[in-house]
């Protein structure tokens, strides 16, 4: 599939699904190190996120689609990660803005965007335990992909596999920042839940391109 309009909305759909199946296990990893409430969080940004897809205006971006994911996530998402999230997507929506289909470079543009902003608005770091890490392997991973001459999609997978890595790494992490800070040692072994919704997300970006 091209990485157009129809690619982004299908992407956003995908998360939403997966958000609400899995809430109750995001809910889970957030209680053993915070407070308990990520899954809920997310699936009420999610679900909101699906329902204004449907005010979209024909002939809207690919960039339309994601700034207008990012201002459902900072309105309704809540806690720390409402704000993250919203500011992966508006730096996502600006890095691709212009653009009505998404090449390999693209792709690149949009998670390195995401995971800048991520950075700049919680000042966490790859290696804090925290959703950073899963976004800092993947922007890596796409990178890597797209200097070996991989597609857009394909990019897109590196990206969504190295997310996934990127979680699993915070699982033997001291948490630095957000809530799990509080429980210094006591949270090794345990995942951080918003790596693990990144990775789900980007998860998500990736099968709508498959
Ligand atoms: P809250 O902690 O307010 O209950 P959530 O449970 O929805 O919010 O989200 C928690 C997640 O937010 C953490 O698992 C972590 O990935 C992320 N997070 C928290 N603080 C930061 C930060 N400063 N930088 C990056 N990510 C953070
Ligand atoms: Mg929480």
């Amino acid at each position: 599939m091209t990485l157009d309009t129809a690619w982004a909305t299908k992407w956003l759909v995908g998360a939403a699904d997966v958000i609400g199946e899995r809430a109750s296990e995001l809910n889970e990893l957030d209680r053993a190190i915070g407070d308990g409430d990520h899954g809920e969080n997310m699936n009420r940004g999610f679900v909101a996120v699906r329902a204004s897809l449907d005010d979209l205006a024909g002939g809207a971006a690919p960039s339309d689609v994601l700034r207008t994911a990012a201002m459902k996530l900072i309105s309704s998402v809540g806690g720390a990660a409402g704000p993250l999230y919203g500011t992966a997507f508006l730096r996502a929506s600006d890095a691709v803005s212009g653009r009505s289909e998404l090449d390999a470079s693209d792709v690149v543009d949009l998670v390195e965007a995401a995971l800048g902003g991520i950075e700049e608005r919680g000042h966490a770091a790859p290696g804090d335990k925290t959703m950073v890490d899963a976004w800092a392997r993947a922007a890596r991973s796409a990178r890597d992909a797209a200097a070996a001459g991989a597609d857009a999609a394909a990019v897109l997978a590196a990206a969504a596999d190295g997310a996934t890595e990127g979680a699993e790494s915070t699982d033997e992490l001291l948490p630095h920042k957000g809530r799990a800070s509080y429980l210094g040692e006591r949270a090794i072994g345990h995942r951080d839940p918003g790596a693990a919704s990144s990775a789900i997300i980007l998860k998500a970006a990736a099968e709508a391109a498959s």
